[in-house]
């Protein structure tokens, strides 16, 4: 694990942080001494999560699956 700002490898676990969707892991740097949360790939592909939910709702409500599908493949290319 490597500081994100400065990139030394002075860095030790400080806690965890709560986020909405996960709960991260919290580091120090004590060559800096910035605070950062492991970086991870969702922040990338949050939109993904994002659409399948909706898909879930939007079958809760009442549309059909295909319909679903269609409007998914449609919107999200899924
Ligand atoms: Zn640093």
């Amino acid at each position: 694990m490597r500081c994100i700002f400065c990139k030394s490898d002075c860095v030790v676990k400080n806690g965890k942080r709560k986020r909405k969707v996960a709960t991260k892991q919290s580091y120090l740097c004590t060559n800096c001494k910035k605070q950062f949360v492991e970086p991870d790939d969702f922040e990338r592909m949050w939109h993904k999560p994002m659409i399948i939910t909706r898909a879930v709702h939007q079958h809760i409500d009442g549309l059909s699956l295909s319909k679903v599908q269609n409007h998914l493949w449609q919107h999200g290319g899924i």
